[in-house]
């Protein structure tokens, strides 16, 4: 059962060649296997696994089942799952047992999917190494000495593993896009509003948004169909209609036009990640690819202006643990002063102070024109950059990170150097469009990555457009030795 596409789970399940509870055993023996080593996953949900499984199994045998029934996927511990831990990768809710299912969550329970547990993450989704875990770093499959990226670097390290075909991410500024470049494997971000945050942990809100890994573009399809559309209890949600990502997959390139943003090919990004860039270049011409020089000219800003915005939503997003509601309480507080502050320095661990910190102030009297003002402002000419660049190109191409993974312990004492592995990621969320990663080559045995960007709910193109790339090149079929 390795190797196999949600095309061929779903064959294999429909025909009867293996059983939903099998398949679901097999993949926690896989992570019985592996992942004391990696420690991608906070909580392995075994039981209600199997649950699950025999009911999809009783689906499938009545012929009522739907198209990923019985399959296998991971939830990052971000999303809320009714009585099971749901920690956000901190102290702070290691107690909190959520009382219902992020929407999210739902939908996949809905179409018969097997949650096989809840995946490791940066504490409440700020990192981009999973160093900031309080349940320890993730390690990267492919070099167990390097980070798998972050925030959602347990779904990305367990996807290439193959200790489960899907997981969720979410991504506020790069984190499905920038694990997904480091482990080698596929992952979407899609358009802000697609996919509802009803009861996916809020970072910071207007920024924030779920998505998915997945070994392939094809596959992300699959779990798209699934994952996407409109949500009454997320006001921030779009009623668009969800078209079938399936069904415009193999459309053909032929004419299609792809930005090159000269912003994103200047001396910082690694040699050979731009030589990597440039064979896929190549290969899309061959398909019938157009390229075209953009230009995105407030790149640079965009992770100052995040560095301003993220931190002063999630101040204020992240006000509720108090001690009292939910969470970590301190012992014995001597009075009501003392038990939130004590409760909040035990409960956070030290990035999530700095962001705490660096938002209260920005958002502070006096300051707040100075840095919030100023950089909604940044935003909107952000935005502008790319709605001009759309009225000329289709998709926008360029790397997902400046470098190959890192040595883990390598940046932690660097924030600043941290900060900037997301320099290529953090515009789109900025702007609140979709992008997607895919593998394109190795440095040195680690992956690297491909971002497509799209226009707003344009996740359709951006799936057809990475998947006839796939089905060119065979980087994404490479698998980290020794799983
Ligand atoms: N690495 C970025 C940060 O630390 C983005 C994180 C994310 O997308 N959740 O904020």
């Amino acid at each position: 059962m390795l190797n196999k596409s949600i095309a061929e789970l779903n064959h294999a399940l429909h025909t009867k060649k293996i059983s939903s509870v099998e398949l679901t055993q097999f993949f926690l023996g896989r992570i019985k296997q592996f992942d004391t080593e990696l420690n991608s996953f906070i909580t392995v949900t075994e039981e209600q696994a199997l649950q699950a499984a025999a009911r999809a199994d009783a689906q499938l045998a009545q012929g009522t089942a739907g198209p990923l029934a019985g399959i296998p996927i991971a939830q990052k511990d971000i999303f809320c799952t009714q009585g099971v831990k749901t920690s956000c990768g901190s102290k702070m809710l290691d107690n909190f047992i959520a009382p219902y299912d992020a929407t999210v969550v739902k939908r996949f329970n809905a179409a018969g999917m097997v949650m096989l547990g809840k995946t490791n993450m940066d504490e409440f989704a700020m990192g981009s190494s999973n160093e900031n875990s309080y349940y320890g770093p993730v390690k990267n499959p492919w070099h167990l000495g390097y980070v798998p990226g972050g925030s959602s670097g347990g779904s990305a390290a367990a996807v290439a593993a193959q200790l489960t075909p899907a997981a969720t991410g979410t991504d506020t500024g790069g984190s499905i896009r920038q694990p997904a470049a480091l482990c080698g494997i596929s992952g979407i971000k899609p358009t802000y509003g697609r996919v509802s945050r009803y009861g996916m942990i809020a970072f910071a809100s207007s920024l924030d948004q779920g998505g998915l890994f997945a070994k392939t573009a094809e596959d992300l399809a699959w779990l798209l169909n699934v994952m996407a559309g409109f949500d009454e209890n997320d006001s921030t949600s779009v009623a668009h209609d969800v078209p079938d990502y399936t069904l415009t997959l193999n459309d053909s390139l032929k004419g299609l036009r792809i930005g090159l943003p000269k912003e994103f090919f200047n001396p910082s990004l690694d040699k050979e990640i731009a030589n990597a860039i440039q064979a896929a270049i190549k290969e899309y011409e061959k398909l019938g690819a157009t390229f075209h020089e953009i230009s995105l000219p407030n790149t640079a800003l965009s992770i100052p202006a995040y560095y301003v915005i993220a931190p002063a939503e999630c101040s204020s997003n992240l006000a509720r643990f108090d001690g009292v509601r939910y969470g970590h309480r301190c012992k014995n507080p001597h009075d009501l002063e003392d038990l939130y502050k004590r409760s909040r320095s035990e409960g956070f661990g030290k990035e999530v102070v700095r962001r705490i910190m660096i938002g209260t102030y920005a958002l502070s009297t006096g300051y707040y024109d100075a840095y919030y003002i100023k950089a909604q402002k940044i935003r909107r000419l952000v935005r502008q950059d790319f709605d001009d660049a759309f009225k000329k190109v289709d998709v926008i191409l360029g790397p997902t990170t400046p470098t190959p993974a890192f040595k883990l312990g390598e940046k932690t004492s660097d924030p600043l150097s941290m900060y900037l592995s997301d320099i290529y990621t953090i515009a789109v969320n900025l702007a609140g469009l979709p992008g997607i990663s895919v593998p394109v080559g190795f440095i040195q045995g680690l992956p690297i990555g491909m971002q497509l960007i799209g226009h707003s709910f344009k996740e359709a193109r951006l799936l057809n457009t990475a998947h006839v790339y796939q089905k060119a090149t065979d980087w994404h079929t490479k698998k980290p030795e020794g799983f």
